[in-house]
């Protein structure tokens, strides 16, 4: 939570894919939002299958670096590695975060939370992608054994076999638990994931925004030939249509 009690919003493409699509979405969030809180977006890409794409990798360091100089955004990756954080870090990224999939192996979050140990006020962590609230809280409490301040949790649904129109579904249940538990939690919404699908995310925004102390969105210039995530991805007219009064609504 800020100091002043206003939301987080944390945006950006799902993947970092060029120099150009960060530059033109940074120029939307400065006409947009331009207190936006963190540029978000995934160099090393924890996809399902070997043959998609899987992050530009370290190249996307220099590019989110100049987003940072000539727009002043923070900047915020995804790390699933010993490695991925040493290297953020060594790359001034701002916020690191772990992903869904991620978050659920104990081997790699004590791995993670022994790397940052004394090192990192804040960090953001997705929900386990399943609705396993012991593993949820297990990855928290290494976070906190390494000394973290602060852990931005990101509701991103969980899966389910459930048939339904979202993608993943949310639980609220489980993360209002989580919230009460932990006084060091702050909520956010990731409503690009539960809807995976982008004509879904201002309802799912709207509706279950009550709950939640920030948002985590994903944009991008041209969704439909995003490299991945095509489907939930917002473009900018969306992101205008959506965000332009987030910071006003408070
Ligand atoms: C992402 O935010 O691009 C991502 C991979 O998310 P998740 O870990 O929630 O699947
Ligand atoms: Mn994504």
């Amino acid at each position: 939570m800020k100091i002043n009690n206003q939301k987080i919003l944390i945006a950006g493409p799902c993947s970092a894919e060029s120099l150009k699509q960060l530059i033109t979405l940074a120029e939307c969030f400065q006409k947009v939002t331009p207190s936006l809180d963190y540029f978000r977006a995934g160099i090393w890409k924890p996809r399902t299958k070997p043959n998609c794409f899987q992050g530009i990798g370290n190249e996307g360091f220099k590019w989110l670096n100049q987003i940072k100089n000539d727009f002043g955004f923070k900047t915020a990756t995804e790390v699933g590695t010993k490695a991925h954080v040493q290297q953020a870090l060594q790359n001034n990224i701002d916020l690191l975060w772990i992903g869904a999939k991620t978050i659920t192996d104990p081997f790699a979050i004590q791995s993670i939370a022994d790397t940052i140990q004394n090192q990192i006020n804040t960090i953001a962590i997705k929900n386990p992608i399943y609705p396993d609230i012991q593993i949820f809280q297990g990855a928290i409490e290494r976070l906190l054994e390494a000394n973290v301040k602060e852990i931005l949790v990101v509701h991103r649904g969980f899966f389910t076999e459930k048939s339904m129109a979202l993608r993943f579904e949310p639980r609220w249940d489980i993360i209002n638990k989580i919230k009460e538990q932990y006084k060091e939690v702050t909520i956010l919404l990731d409503p690009s994931h539960i809807s995976g699908d982008n004509k879904l995310v201002k309802e799912i925004y709207e509706t279950n925004m009550y709950l939640a102390e920030g948002v985590m969105v994903e944009v991008h210039p041209n969704p439909l030939n995003a490299l991945s995530d095509k489907n939930q991805q917002i473009d900018l007219e969306q992101y205008q249509n959506i965000f332009s009064n987030f910071y006003k609504n408070i």
